[in-house]
């Protein structure tokens, strides 16, 4: 048992991560509590979760919803900021003790730098930051010392696995995949999906965007890239394996042909609960696993021609450079634009594609070329969209 609470930054407190993160410290009080609480725009919620959780500080990054937050507060002992800028300098307290990054996309890049810059632990829920830009990443996190545990369910699990084999080489890792809504699904099939179809995962709850990624295996991309940085492997060590049940959360094989595995319901508080109490394993009452629910555990290989954003991700990998960035990018506007009706879920890969081939390529990027290759990408990617 520690004798001080670790306290957490949580960015993006508004989301699906971020009120899960909520319910374990409250059930883990004893041992952690809220230092920050960020949202983008959900200033009610924000709003409500301050009042309950004190926080030292909270922002609201749209600025257009400052008065609100900053009057429904004011009778309150919590500092009040707004401005995506606000998120680089909270995380810098020196009161927090653990950064969850658990907001959406691009917008985790710059927070997360400045969070690793002043020595603070990460847990890394945001696996956009680490497809941008794995590299400078995890240079500056070697650098400073800095621990980044992931949050992201087959990244924990393969980070469970690896715990006590530290000299060990990895084999290859074996990433789990639901296969999503579609799985199944021929081309022309897929043509006319709707994102009501699309938003109806059939085993995790999650937010609009890494739903839609999940439905077109790009979040399976993402992971990839992600789990390369993490745990430092090439292309050829990273495994796709659809296992339609989500309960083997992934796997990693060492050199003797072992494999290991991390099992359980298919809940994300435990693996949100495992970053911010590593190197603990702490008692909770979640509902437990039970292998005679579960007779028939399923795989089979993805079908990346029909779903071809996770082909493109492993491409990205083997490129490097910018190229991860630029696919990231497209991707977060051309799921955007599904999500408007503006385009066909099989015309997100093709967009994607285009923008991986037109941005020019930088081959040892550094933070400018990541913010302009991300701009760029997004401009392309909207030209593309609005010319079909
Ligand atoms: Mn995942």
């Amino acid at each position: 048992m520690q004798e001080k609470k670790k306290k957490i930054a949580i960015l993006g407190s508004s989301g699906s991560i971020g009120t899960q993160a909520l319910e374990v410290i409250e059930e883990q009080s004893h041992l952690f509590e809220v230092e920050i609480l960020t949202v983008n725009k959900s200033a009610d919620l924000l709003i409500e979760q301050a009042k309950k959780f004190r926080p030292n500080a909270v922002v609201i990054v749209d600025q257009a919803f400052y008065n609100q937050v900053n009057n429904a507060l004011f009778d309150y002992d919590i500092k009040v900021y707004t401005g995506a800028e606000a998120l680089e300098q909270v995380v810098t307290f020196n009161e927090v003790d653990i950064v969850l990054t658990a907001l959406v996309g691009y917008a985790g890049l710059q927070p997360t730098i400045s969070a690793i810059n002043a020595g603070k632990t990460i847990a890394l829920a945001n696996k956009e930051t680490l497809v941008v830009a794995g590299e400078l990443i995890t240079r500056l996190a070697r650098e400073k010392g800095v621990n980044i545990l992931p949050v992201d369910s087959e990244h924990s699990a393969i980070f469970q696995c690896l715990t006590g084999e530290y000299m060990n080489p990895i084999e290859k890792i074996i990433l789990t995949a639901s296969g999503g809504p579609f799985r199944g699904k021929t081309a022309e099939e897929l043509k006319a999906v709707t994102k009501v179809q699309a938003l109806k995962h059939p085993n995790w709850d999650m937010g609009a965007k890494i739903t839609i990624d999940s439905a077109s295996l790009m979040n399976k991309g993402l992971e990839v890239i992600e789990a390369k940085w993490l745990f430092n492997l090439n292309p050829e060590q990273i495994e796709v394996v659809v296992h339609p049940q989500s309960i083997i959360h992934s796997l990693v094989q060492f050199e003797d042909g072992s494999i290991k595995a991390q099992l359980g319901l298919p809940d994300m508080k435990l693996p949100i609960q495992y970053a911010m109490g590593f190197p603990e394993r702490l008692k909770n009452d979640f509902t437990r696993f039970n292998f005679l629910d579960y007779p028939q555990l399923g795989f089979e290989a993805p079908d990346t021609k029909t779903f071809r954003n996770l082909a493109l991700a492993f491409s990205a990998l083997k490129k490097g450079g910018n190229v991860p960035c630029v696919m990231n990018a497209a991707n977060e506007v051309v799921v955007a634009a599904f999500l408007e009706d503006k385009i066909g879920f099989l015309e997100m890969s093709e967009v994607i594609e285009r923008c991986m081939d037109e941005i020019p390529f930088v081959e040892k990027p550094e933070l400018e070329d990541y913010i302009q290759s991300d701009k760029q990408a997004r401009t392309v990617a909207q030209r593309i969209i609005e010319s079909v």
